[in-house]
């Protein structure tokens, strides 16, 4: 098994002068630049000392990534051992146990945020979704997965460690059950709606937990202003439309260029109907392009009531976020042109590359290129299961506005 704190072998990395800085700020990651020499295998937990030996903090190393090191510890007597992840993982537990969101879909472990870098665990009901991001949590993957079984009572675990960035670390994908077995398709609650997913093929973990909150938000608004036509652009299973149904809405859209998700979307209306005391015929799904389906829908002089724009990932850095920008503008503007007077907005980016200052920028241009105004409500981010941390603001991806058009 992987590194312990007691190994009198421990291997050692040192930085660069200087480069100790944002280590001693409980920042988590060393990147390839500050080290000046030492190293590990992958995983390995190294002892990381500044350039005159100082003890920074303890590490798992990734000889491939450009974040060669990420913090598991910053305290001198703590060893990495599987008591230090069950450690961990109650921790986070503890902290979801104290928000209590309204759902059995909840994340209980966000990465860097709960001092797990690389990790993400998702809850659906009686599942566990895992991704396993980064070497270190690869290398200890039997101690977590056996920690959140204990930590939780459950006994199905689905890694999902099928993400894009586990190539930046020299990891090759690897999806399946890691604890128990079963049917993948899963049902959770989410406020007083009911929502499925194949945990096996859904995206990221198998659904969007992140925009929960969001959502509640927007069965209100649509309630407290009376929405009747609803426009819900990269709608996914259409969690948003279920929240509109919910709220009231007589014609919903779902527009996806996904057909499966489309499909979940539509069984979503049918599964809600009953209890919700909506008609399911009020929804229609299209499977297309946003930005050529919003221009169309401008073209047949159809307006909305409320719009949510919850688009992918524009820029996955900031090398992206000029292009990104435009792509984000662009839908914007015809949002904006779409909305009735008095209409409300629910604006995304989950761009980690575009600040909530920029995209506000943005958001602002698009208005201006409209020709209208709004009034700015609120501005949203994720739900609170997926926090950040005061030392970690890159942990910040997810930002998005609710806006009134000015009538
Ligand atoms: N709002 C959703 C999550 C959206 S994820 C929720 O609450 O669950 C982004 C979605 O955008 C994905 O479903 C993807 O299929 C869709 N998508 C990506 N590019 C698209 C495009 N150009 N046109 C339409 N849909 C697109």
């Amino acid at each position: 098994m992987g590194g312990r704190g007691d190994n009198p072998r421990m291997k050692t990395i040192r930085l660069r002068p200087g480069k100790e800085r944002s280590l001693l700020r409980r920042h988590p990651w060393v990147f390839q630049g500050s080290i000046a020499k030492g190293g590990g295998d992958v995983g390995e937990t190294v002892r990381v000392e500044s350039d005159e030996g100082r003890f920074l903090a303890w590490a798992a190393f990734s000889p491939q990534s450009q974040i060669r090191a990420r913090a598991w510890s910053f305290d001198e007597a703590e060893r990495i051992d599987a008591d230090f992840f069950a450690r961990r993982i109650q921790r986070a537990l503890d902290l979801r146990r104290r928000l209590a969101p309204d759902s059995d879909g909840i994340r209980l472990v966000h990465g860097e945020a709960d001092g797990l870098p690389g990790l993400i665990v998702d809850r659906y009901a009686g599942t566990l979704s895992v991704q396993f991001l980064a070497a270190g949590t690869e290398r200890w993957k039997d101690v977590i997965a056996d920690a959140l079984l204990a930590a939780t009572g459950l006994q199905r675990l689905y890694e999902r460690s099928d993400s894009g960035v586990r190539g930046l670390e020299g990891l090759a994908p690897r999806s399946g059950w890691l604890r128990g077995s079963g049917e993948t398709e899963l049902t959770i609650r989410e406020h007083g709606w009911q929502l499925t997913l194949d945990v096996a093929e859904g995206h990221k973990t198998g659904y969007y937990l992140d925009q929960r909150d969001n959502r509640a938000l927007f069965a209100d608004v649509v309630r407290q202003l009376g929405c009747k036509r609803v426009l819900n652009c990269y709608s996914y299973t259409g969690g948003f439309s279920v929240a509109a149904l919910a709220g009231g809405a007589s014609e919903v859209w779902s527009v996806d260029s996904s057909a499966p998700a489309l499909a979940r979307a539509q069984r979503h209306v049918e599964l809600n109907a009953a209890s919700l005391a909506f008609d399911p015929s009020a929804h229609r799904a299209v499977d297309a392009d946003v930005n050529a389906t919003l221009r169309n829908l401008l073209k047949e002089g159809r307006s909305f009531d409320a719009i949510v724009l919850d688009p992918p990932k524009f820029a996955p850095s900031a090398a992206h976020a000029d292009r990104a920008s435009r792509a984000y503008k662009d839908i914007n503007r015809l949002a904006f042109k779409l909305l009735a007077p008095g209409g409300a907005l629910l604006t995304f980016s989950c761009s980690g590359g575009i600040g909530a200052e920029l995209f506000h920028k943005i958001v602002a241009g698009a208005g201006m290129d409209a020709e209208v105004d709004g009034y700015l409500l609120k501005r949203l981010e994720a739900a609170p299961d997926h926090p950040t941390t005061v030392s970690f603001p890159e942990g910040e991806y997810l930002k998005g506005l609710y806006i009134l058009k000015t009538a």
